[in-house]
């Protein structure tokens, strides 16, 4: 630990051999030096105060790292002094009654740089898995469970703001044969493309694609008219076919395609989620039997 005791005129009289180390200043440098002249950008900061407070009112505090930022220009390295990286400091400031003298002042200063770094990397893991609990493992879009509660959110909004929410569904089409034919690894690959050819067929930060299972696809498209949402519908089936990834086991094409389904809830007709993925659902089914490739519409009921 650093320890530093400044005199009743903020004068140095201790520098211990930690603080030499860290500072790369000897104590013979700074010894009967005042703190303004040592450390003229801290003049009138925090640290400052609290040693003014210590010498004329008795007046103890600390300073933890969180709250003030690396005060004293220490290192723990001679790597860190050449990339001017500080060391994160906790300060503790002392005053010291010494019978006969004026009042002195000590000032401890901890190294909590290894405790800054582990918190640090709580944060950006809780981080990382939080990210992890809400995007789908094979394709990194969201998941099941980012769809369920961004349509809820959704939902209400719509209900709220009186606003259309339109909702598409899509399923690969003979995805069972491609995987049987192709194999399950060209079936992941195909599944990677086509999860980036949706995201990349929409444009507004608040439409959401998810996985919503198997080789089916879902997306929320918040204050989308039905009329919208049919021309999304039909840009994101163009698309995936435009992959051109071969698919010789289709009869709905020679690449692998989707089948889409559409529906919106207006604001004139608000019901429940069931209804609308239900829509969505029967939309998909129609696709599907008129014969896969295309996209269907169909009200909410
Ligand atoms: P349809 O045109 O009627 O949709 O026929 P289909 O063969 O696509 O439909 P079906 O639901 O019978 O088959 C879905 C297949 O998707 C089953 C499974 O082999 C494949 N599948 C589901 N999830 C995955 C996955 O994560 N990876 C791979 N490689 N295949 C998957
Ligand atoms: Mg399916
Ligand atoms: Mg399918």
């Amino acid at each position: 630990m650093g320890a530093i005791v400044f005199d009743s005129e903020q004068r140095v009289v201790l520098w211990n051999t930690w603080m030499e180390r860290h500072s790369h200043l000897l104590s013979s440098q700074v010894w009967g030096k005042d703190f303004s002249t040592l450390f003229p950008t801290l003049i009138g900061k925090r640290l400052h105060s609290a040693i003014e407070q210590a010498l004329h009112n008795n007046f103890p505090s600390v300073l933890s790292q969180t709250l003030h930022h690396a005060t004293f220009a220490l290192y723990a390295s001679a790597k860190e002094l050449t990339d001017e990286i500080f060391l994160q400091q906790a300060i503790e400031v002392i005053p010291v009654d010494i019978s006969g003298m004026p009042r002195h002042c000590l000032v401890q200063v901890m190294d909590v740089s290894p405790a800054v770094t582990r918190e640090k990397l709580l944060r950006e893991q809780a981080l990382v898995l939080r990210s992890q609990t809400f995007a789908d493992g094979l394709t990194g879009i969201a998941n099941r469970r980012c769809f369920d509660e961004t349509m809820e959110k959704e939902f209400r909004r719509a209900k709220r703001a009186l606003s259309p929410l339109s909702l598409i569904m899509i399923d690969i089409d003979y995805f069972k044969p491609y995987n049987d034919l192709y194999g399950h690894q060209r079936g992941d690959q195909c599944l990677k493309s086509v999860a980036s050819a949706l995201i990349n067929s929409l444009h507004r930060p608040s439409d959401l694609v998810a996985r919503y299972g198997g080789e089916e696809f879902a997306i929320i498209l918040p204050e989308t008219s039905a009329e919208g949402a049919m021309k999304i519908g039909e840009n994101i089936r163009a698309n995936i076919e435009k992959l051109s990834i071969e698919h010789s086991y289709s009869t709905a094409s020679k690449y692998v395609s989707a089948s889409v389904g559409v529906a919106t809830q207006t604001p004139e007709h608000v019901s429940e989620i069931s209804a609308l993925i239900g829509a969505a659902d029967r939309a998909l089914y129609e696709a599907k039997r008129s014969g896969r490739n295309c996209v269907v519409a169909q009200a909410v009921i």
